[in-house]
């Protein structure tokens, strides 16, 4: 098991932050960690990778327990934090060259991180010169600089124009081929694109933590038909896909679809073969977007 969280808990005085949150990940996954603000995201992060210390609970990066050895488990960790602070009157070499020197880990790894992250062209920059979208890449260098198994990215897409939103979900999915990665994110699309499984934070509390395939299965397809003349119930329990449906007379109706396949063209379909036509359609689709709010409202 490369995360393992147990019970944890967390209060900031008198205000909870996390209650009893548990889960653990495999190796190799790309886990998605949503929920809306003051969920509780950053401070779990925080307590995973050592900076933070729970109320109660207890967590483990690759079986090393992180309370008892949070250096140990630096070791194999890395972290770009919510509010990442960056020299910015470093260049972008340099600042990773002082990085690795931190972190005992030889200068020879700075190169190979500036190629995987993508930063060549902008190496020998200054950091504030770069846009937000690199200054993130540089981040995730400094992050990635001792080859760590498991990564641990707070908000690491927030702030970035839709370019640059593109570029860093590309490069989490690469890094998530070797490494275990869990970001934290409000955005739910991020997830579609880039994650294995979701884990749903709200109020401190874990409410959902599916694979995405699980959730994908949950998304429907809503549409209301109107035909010009009258259709039986039992002609319209035909339809493929149906998951139910409801006569709102006048021969409209309302049907719920699987989302195995768009069935707007099969209506069409179906209206031909039993000779009615289609005066309106309208869809109004559960996507992953409407699922979020109905978990996180
Ligand atoms: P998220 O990252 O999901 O937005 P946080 O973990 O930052 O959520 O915050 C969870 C809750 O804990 C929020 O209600 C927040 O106000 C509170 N909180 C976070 N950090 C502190 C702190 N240092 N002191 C007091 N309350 C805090
Ligand atoms: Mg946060």
């Amino acid at each position: 098991m490369s995360i393992k969280v147990s019970s944890v808990s967390k209060f900031y005085k008198s205000q909870k932050a996390l209650d009893s949150v548990s889960f653990s990940a495999d190796k190799g996954q790309v886990i998605g960690f949503l929920g809306p603000n003051g969920a509780g995201k950053s401070t779990m992060m925080k307590i995973l990778t050592g900076f933070l210390k729970p109320t109660t609970g207890a967590v483990f990066i690759d079986e090393i327990n992180v309370l008892e050895n949070p250096l140990d488990a630096q070791k194999i960790i890395g972290y770009l934090p919510e509010h990442n602070p960056l020299y910015e009157e470093m260049f972008v070499r340099e600042y990773l060259q002082f990085q690795a020197s931190i972190f005992k880990v030889d200068k020879s790894q700075v190169d190979d991180c500036i190629v995987q992250v993508g930063l060549t062209s902008e190496a020998h920059k200054k950091i504030h010169q770069l846009s937000k979208g690199y200054q993130q890449r540089v981040g995730i260098a400094a992050a990635i600089l001792h080859n760590p198994k498991v990564l641990i990215l707070d908000e690491p897409t927030t702030g970035l124009d839709p370019n640059q939103l593109i570029e860093i979900r590309a490069l989490i999915k690469k890094l998530g081929k070797d490494k275990t990665v869990l970001f934290s994110t409000h955005i739910m699309q991020e997830v579609e694109a880039i994650c294995d499984r979701v884990i749903i934070i709200k109020k401190g509390q874990i409410i959902r933590d599916n694979t995405l395939v699980e959730l994908q299965d949950k998304q429907e397809q809503n549409i209301n038909v109107i035909f010009d003349s009258s259709l039986t119930s039992a002609k319209i329990n035909q339809l493929e896909n149906l998951i139910s449906f409801k006569d709102l007379k006048d021969n409209t109706w309302h049907l719920r679809f699987t989302n195995n396949e768009d069935m707007r063209p099969k209506l069409f379909d179906f209206a031909q073969e039993n000779k009615v036509k289609i005066l309106e359609l309208t869809t109004s689709n559960k996507n992953l977007e409407t699922l979020f709010r109905e978990f996180t409202n």
